[in-house]
């Protein structure tokens, strides 16, 4: 496996010979690259770091292209999302710079989520997304903004018992799997406060009345880096579009607007539009 370095070193020996001026072959001819987890699960991310680069690296998983973003150490990261129905097996990370390329193996793991059985009433049976929850919500969780706003392990948002966990594959009315469930459900009182889970941007606001009838009075909120959090269901919403919010402020309390059968407050978290599960985010600093 020594055989790359040895073809890259052939050829920066080559270009030397044939170029002006006779450059030192140095350690920045190799891409630095740390992957701290070699095997994740459905649902779940790789962190992918690269040390500072002579160009920004472009990163390749599953042939979907991923911005990486400056640290403040001139390193470069992402969270590599692993969508929750991809087809476990072998993959590679592909990173690139304008003059070097390396693939970085990993593993996909099934993480054996249930199917859960959905029955809607006839009157929640009715209710369709609306256009405007639809594509509103879709651009703000696609957002990719530079700069990183979360720090440290995030906040549980509400207390209360977990009823739903993130992955659940679904079958609506005894049909075929269709959907997973993209979130957390935490059963908690109407009224229970709801706090943002860690540092942000309040980037969408939603009520049912300005049609978001299926999600609910909504907060999707902007982490930064290609990172973002939605809040469903809510009773009320006590924040702003374009408000920055803390670490366990409160931007709402907890409800069952939109299609919801008790008072619960749903969570999710995206990376790059892609829902991976938010427990991730409790146990660890990213
Ligand atoms: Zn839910």
């Amino acid at each position: 496996m020594k055989l790359r370095p040895l073809v890259t070193l052939l050829l920066l020996f080559a270009a030397a010979l044939t170029s002006t001026p006779a450059t030192a072959i140095s350690a920045k001819d190799t891409l630095r690259i740390d992957v701290p987890e070699k095997s994740r699960q459905q649902g779940q991310f790789f962190t992918v770091k690269v040390a500072d680069t002579s160009s920004k690296p472009e990163l390749w998983f599953m042939e979907r292209n991923y911005a990486m973003f400056r640290q403040p150490d001139s390193s470069w990261k992402a969270l590599v999302p692993v969508e929750n129905l991809a087809r476990p097996g072998s993959y590679a990370l592909l990173i690139r710079t304008d003059r070097l390329e390396q693939k970085i193996p990993v593993f996909v793991k099934p993480n054996y989520r249930k199917v859960q059985h959905i029955r809607l009433s006839p009157s929640k049976q009715a209710i369709k997304a609306t256009s405007i929850e639809k594509t509103r919500i879709k651009d703000a969780l696609q957002t990719e903004s530079p700069e990183k706003r979360y720090k440290g392990v995030f906040l549980r948002p509400s207390p209360g018992r977990i009823s739903s966990m993130f992955g659940l594959k679904r079958s609506y009315d005894g049909g075929p799997v269709t959907s997973y469930h993209k979130g957390i459900d935490i059963s908690a009182p109407q009224g229970t406060p709801v706090k943002s889970t860690a540092e942000g941007r309040v980037i969408l606001t939603g009520t049912v009345a300005e049609g978001y009838v299926l999600h609910g009075n909504t907060v999707v909120i902007d982490h930064g880096q290609g990172l973002t959090a939605i809040y469903m269901h809510l009773h009320s919403i006590t924040v702003k579009e374009g408000q920055n919010v803390d670490k366990g402020e409160i931007i709402g309390t907890v409800g069952h607007t939109g299609i919801s059968t008790a008072p619960h407050l749903h969570w999710g978290t995206y990376l790059y539009g892609t829902s991976v599960d938010p427990l991730l985010f409790l146990g660890h600093a990213y």
